[in-house]
């Protein structure tokens, strides 16, 4: 079966990669332009929203997805997928250090509420570092490019902008090429998506972050209190992201890296050089929901979309469930 994936983010790459392993031929279209959410991704794979200190729908579930998903990728493509390292919750004072002990007591809690430990760092301010069980950091821009790579080999990647995509007589043909069945991924807007299947309820999240250096002490570990900071070696770090809904558009703001920088100085008390400013949207939609099916005139048109600020997390179960879905359908 000749399969279409419209879009190369952490949706489209999750797609393709459970229609290899399913047999099917993939047919991989996308801008390359890298200009997509995934591309400016943190790549926190999280079960904990941790600012409001509550499970992401179906966190289990995700986590043994996930897991075994990108273990099977990184077998596929022999590289390494992740930066060393959990994700750790800064603690600033006894009563959060008792609230977390808390919420590891809570049984839903408890496989993601990991120790606590001193901070390792003489510029953090706080009192102890809690560690998020089963969190990691995906390297997503490697993931994305070592999969386009294996893909283009493999299989088939076409470049550009997709323009044409017509369905006629069950057949679709994307770009010229003839498929017998495609997935949408385009994150936001979802241009072609809108047009098959109706407008989505996004309400599409700005975040900026900041690339920054200091000099003295390495941090080595990725660190949450009101934002991220992360290493990503080479003494550079990653700090934010912010979340907006206004000027969706717009490039990069004063007002967002003063934001940062200010909460930042709140909990590390470092003189920091900004090296870089970058903006991303994220594809959320209002009820923070994702949203995946087919089509109820083309059943071989699919779509995936609004994975909001967790795409690592969620992509690998969401195409799997997208694909088991096909086949059931067709098996009925
Ligand atoms: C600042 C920021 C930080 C984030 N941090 C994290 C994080 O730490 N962890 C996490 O899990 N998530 C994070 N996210 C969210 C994550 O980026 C999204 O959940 C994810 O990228 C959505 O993936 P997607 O594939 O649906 O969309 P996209 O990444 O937008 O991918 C869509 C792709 O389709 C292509 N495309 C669209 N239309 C066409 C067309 N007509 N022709 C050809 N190609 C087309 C685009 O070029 C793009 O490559 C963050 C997002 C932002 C903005």
């Amino acid at each position: 079966m000749r399969i279409g994936i419209l879009g190369q983010g952490l949706a489209g790459t999750a797609l393709a990669w459970h229609a290899h392993w399913a047999g099917y031929e993939v047919h991989l279209f996308d801008r390359g332009q890298q200009d997509g959410a995934s591309w400016v991704a943190a790549g926190l794979v999280n079960p904990i929203v941790l600012k409001r200190k509550r499970l992401v729908h179906e966190a289990h579930h995700h986590v043994i997805a996930m897991d075994a998903f990108y273990a099977r990728v990184a077998n596929e493509l022999s590289t390494s997928l992740f930066f060393p390292g959990p994700v750790h919750e800064l603690l600033p004072d006894t009563a959060s250090v008792r609230a977390w002990e808390d919420l590891g007591l809570e049984a839903s809690f408890a496989p993601f509420i990991g120790p606590l430990y001193d901070l390792p760092h003489p510029a953090l301010q706080g009192q102890a570092l809690g560690e998020v069980l089963q969190s990691r950091r995906l390297r997503v821009p490697h993931y994305l490019t070592a999969s386009r790579d294996f893909f283009a080999v493999q299989h088939h990647v076409h470049g550009g902008a997709v323009d044409t995509l017509t369905v006629a007589n069950g057949q679709i043909c994307i770009q010229g090429q003839l498929v017998d069945a495609c997935v949408l991924a385009e994150g936001y807007p979802g241009t072609w998506t809108e047009t098959f299947f109706g407008p989505l309820p996004f309400a599409p999240t700005r975040g900026e972050g900041l690339r920054i250096s200091w000099v003295g002490d390495a941090l080595h570990q990725a660190i949450h209190k009101n934002m991220f900071l992360l290493p990503d070696g080479d003494n550079h770090y990653q700090a934010g992201s912010t979340y907006a809904w206004d000027h969706i558009t717009s490039g990069p703001t004063q007002a967002a890296r003063e934001e940062i920088l200010v909460k930042l100085q709140g909990w590390f008390s470092q003189d920091v050089r900004v090296v870089d400013h970058w903006v991303g949207i994220r594809p959320t939609m209002q009820d923070r929901q994702p949203r995946w099916g087919w089509h109820p005139d083309y059943p071989q048109l699919g779509f995936l979309n609004g994975l909001g600020s967790r795409g690592a997390l969620t992509s690998p179960l969401l195409s799997q469930r997208l694909w088991a879905s096909l086949v059931a359908a067709a098996g009925s």
